[in-house]
């Protein structure tokens, strides 16, 4: 059995640089990410594959084996094809979130200060802030997976000035109390020895450079305060809690400083029918004694739309019905949900002449009720029941 090149699986050249293969990759995960492709084998196949590839395209070491010697220089000792089924889809997410720029989801999204800012490029402006947001999502939404437009006020760029702050680019002239360097150095001498002490320089705020000419539109700042749209694509199976983090969607930067990140939570709204549990649904039914007692066949809601449910006569209250794989898709394809029913049955509060008669006709016939000889006289007391509801 001989493997697909890695050069084809991604589509790029041989001699394609990393920020290629990397943006390769991406395109292709992207495309056959389990999620926007549910149940599709053949997505899932290419998903991996492009997975396996880039893994060894990405390293050099690997890459230049692979260049030498082709899978075998890649594979090692343990050699074949079985290798690719070792990529577990575990290891496929980590490295997924990880190339989208981190965290997809997770408990405590306000918690813990590290939380991805080594990342970050060193740039010349201060960074904008992070933003945090909720959206509230309808089960249906959450069940399916859905794709959402926000309007986010926040600050944008400055469109005049491209975020530089100075009204054109001979504007800046470089700051005199650190030469430029950004930081000023204060040394200190001690009995324990001399002591260097770096700060970033308070005249140009650590950016080394100052504007002479302020661009008018944001006074300087290189942002200002707007509205921007952001899309955001929430996979199926997420909860209350559940956050979505948007590298860079946050607010500007002041003068060309990174953005700040957008940190999306996710509320669910109450359903009017249904109550969840992880990725099942509950849904309450209320049936007639006649219906109960003699069966029927009743329409109920699903989260796609309704359903005809037979009910078997002789149903007992509290028992509880199932609708295979009715219920949430699960997060990172982890399985389908079900709907339960659960079943209970009204006992009327007042009755007619009419009713009154015949409930005391079956009161006549439950005097010699035994619970443990029920199911033999199950029987009689159905035809009676027949009798009177028919
Ligand atoms: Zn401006
Ligand atoms: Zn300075």
């Amino acid at each position: 059995m001989s493997k697909a090149d890695y050069y084809e699986i991604l589509g790029v050249d041989k001699n394609a640089s990393d920020g290629e293969i990397k943006k390769a990759y991406r395109k292709k995960a992207m495309k056959f990410h389990p999620d926007r492709n549910k149940g599709d084998e053949e997505a899932a196949k290419k998903f991996k594959q492009a997975s396996e590839a880039y893994e060894v395209l990405k390293d050099p070491q690997k890459r230049q084996r692979y260049d030498q010697f082709g899978h075998a220089g890649v594979n090692g000792g343990r050699g074949g094809p079985g290798d690719f089924e070792d990529v577990s889809f575990e290891d496929i997410f980590s490295r997924f979130s990880d190339i989208f720029g981190g965290d997809i989801f997770g408990g405590d999204p306000f918690g813990g200060s590290g939380r991805g800012r080594g990342r970050r490029r060193r740039s010349t402006g201060q960074p904008g802030a992070d933003m945090k947001l909720s959206v509230k999502l309808s089960l249906e939404e959450i069940a399916f997976g859905t794709d959402k437009t926000l309007k986010v006020k926040k600050y944008t760029r400055c469109g005049e000035c491209k975020g530089t702050g100075a009204e054109t680019d001979a504007d800046f002239e470089t700051c005199g109390s650190c030469n430029g360097m950004g930081e000023v150095r204060q040394v200190s001498r001690t009995m324990f020895g001399q002591f260097v002490n770096v700060q970033p320089c308070p005249d140009c705020r650590g950016e080394g450079r100052i504007i002479r000419n302020k661009c008018s539109a944001c006074n300087g700042q290189g942002r200002t305060r707007g509205e921007e749209k952001v899309k955001i694509n929430v996979p199926a199976g997420v909860s209350n809690g559940n956050y979505i983090t948007l590298r860079g969607q946050g607010n500007a930067g002041v003068r060309g400083g990174d953005n700040g990140d957008l940190i999306v939570l996710i509320e669910e709204e109450k359903h009017e029918h249904f109550e969840r549990d992880g990725n099942d649904i509950y849904y309450n039914l209320l049936l007639s004694v006649p219906d109960a007692i003699l069966g029927t066949q009743k329409e109920i809601p699903t989260l796609k739309g309704k359903a005809k449910i037979k009910i078997e006569p002789g149903t007992q209250p509290g028992k509880l019905l199932r609708l295979k794989e009715r219920g949430i898709q699960g997060l990172h394809n982890s399985g389908i949900g079900d709907q339960y029913i659960r079943v209970n049955v009204y006992i009327p509060k007042e009755l007619d002449e009419e009713e009154r008669k015949h409930i005391e006709a079956l009161k006549k016939d439950g005097e010699h009720f035994d619970a443990s000889n029920a199911k033999n006289r199950e029987k009689g007391f159905f035809s009676k029941i027949k009798d009177i509801f028919a």
